[in-house]
């Protein structure tokens, strides 16, 4: 078959990966590199990940994946130094091993990414037609088709943008709730370490605080901090004033740090519009036989990077069984 995935972020990648051998697969994505939500945003010499911070691996598939694109090292163990804040109390952040991509964590999805057909840069607008002659209608006027099946990996609200409005898939997609981030960006010239690597103060408008640079693999000299607001702060701010959210986060964080943040050379505010999911749709990806259409993503399995590629394994599966 001929199989559009619309979206080269972790759960696009692992579907794809899973259908390459058996049919013939191209991805789109509106985005300049692949990873999606596993990005990375470079200035001058700061490099930043901004979106997720580490995975953690619970799943066999999921740990098989991770070592096979490993192998060049793209993705490590981060023995990081996690401190928690909450109700007043403080101590050590522990929990599952944390993974990260290196040397930035849009290398695993990179090296997901090879081999490949993925088409960067390309913003669809609709999806239209029915199973066998599927055709994707981009932003700038332009069609692709016909396509078997259009599997589409964009967060829930963006998904829902782009199916007919008759389509029965729009009812999950409606439940789902999906949360923004603000992520404040950073960077000096000199080493600072605190005595921890991330900081976790779920009580806080800045929810997490991560040193950047202690990753493994960064350039470990300088400083380039990700702050990120809390889920519930950030949706109350979603529409603010930009200068505002940056002054009230670099307020909090340079508290939490334990020094003034206002003067770093290198200062810079990303707004997720839709940053983590809320619970899951129950299941592990959504199908419209009729339409031929399937969806996955995080936020079927509630919104983590394991989640994602665990959803695009499933639509793969699905297609598969026919
Ligand atoms: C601030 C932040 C912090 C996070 N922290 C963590 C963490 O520490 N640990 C963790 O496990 N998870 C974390 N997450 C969540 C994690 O990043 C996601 O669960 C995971 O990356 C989602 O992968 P995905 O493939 O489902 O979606 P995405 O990565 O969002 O990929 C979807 C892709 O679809 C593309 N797309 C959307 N609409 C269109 C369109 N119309 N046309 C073409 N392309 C389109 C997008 O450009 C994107 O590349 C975090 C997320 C954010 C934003």
């Amino acid at each position: 078959m001929k199989i559009a995935i619309i979206g080269a972020g972790m759960a696009g990648l692992a579907t794809a990966r899973r259908l390459g051998d058996a049919h013939e697969v191209v991805l789109f994505d509106k985005s300049r590199g692949v990873g999606g939500r596993m990005s990375t945003r470079y200035a001058g010499e700061y490099e930043f990940d901004h979106g997720a911070q580490y995975f953690t691996i619970t799943d066999p598939a999921f740990r098989e994946a991770v070592a096979t694109a490993g192998q060049d090292a793209s993705a490590v163990l981060w023995d990081s130094r996690g401190f928690y804040m909450k109700a007043g109390r403080a101590g050590p952040d522990t929990g599952r091993p944390r993974w990260v991509g290196a040397p930035r964590m849009n290398s695993l999805p990179k090296a997901l990414a090879a081999g490949l057909d993925i088409r960067l840069g390309r913003r669809i607008a609709s999806v239209q037609g029915s199973a066998g002659a599927l055709q994707l209608q981009f932003e700038d006027g332009a069609t692709e088709g016909p396509f078997d099946r259009v599997i589409c990996t964009a967060p829930a609200p963006q998904a829902a943008a782009l199916l007919p409005d008759g389509s029965p898939l729009q009812a999950d997609l409606a439940r789902v709730r999906m949360h923004a981030c603000f992520a404040l960006m950073v960077g000096w010239p000199e080493p600072f370490d605190p005595d921890w690597d991330t900081l976790r103060a779920p009580d806080l408008p800045v929810s997490w605080i991560a040193r950047n640079q202690a990753k493994p693999g960064r350039n470990a000299d300088i400083s380039s901090l990700v702050v990120h607001a809390a889920p519930d702060w950030s949706d109350a701010h979603v529409e603010s004033d930009r200068d505002h959210v940056r002054a009230l986060m670099l307020d909090t964080a340079s508290t939490l740090c334990g020094r003034a943040l206002d003067g770093a050379p290198h200062i810079d505010l990303h707004r997720w519009l839709y940053a983590y999911a809320e619970g899951g749709v129950g299941r592990d990806c959504l199908s419209d036989d009729a339409s031929g259409i399937l969806l996955a993503g995080d936020w079927c399995l509630g919104g983590r990077v394991e989640g994602a590629f665990l959803s695009g394994r499933a639509a793969a599966r699905r297609v598969l069984q026919g």
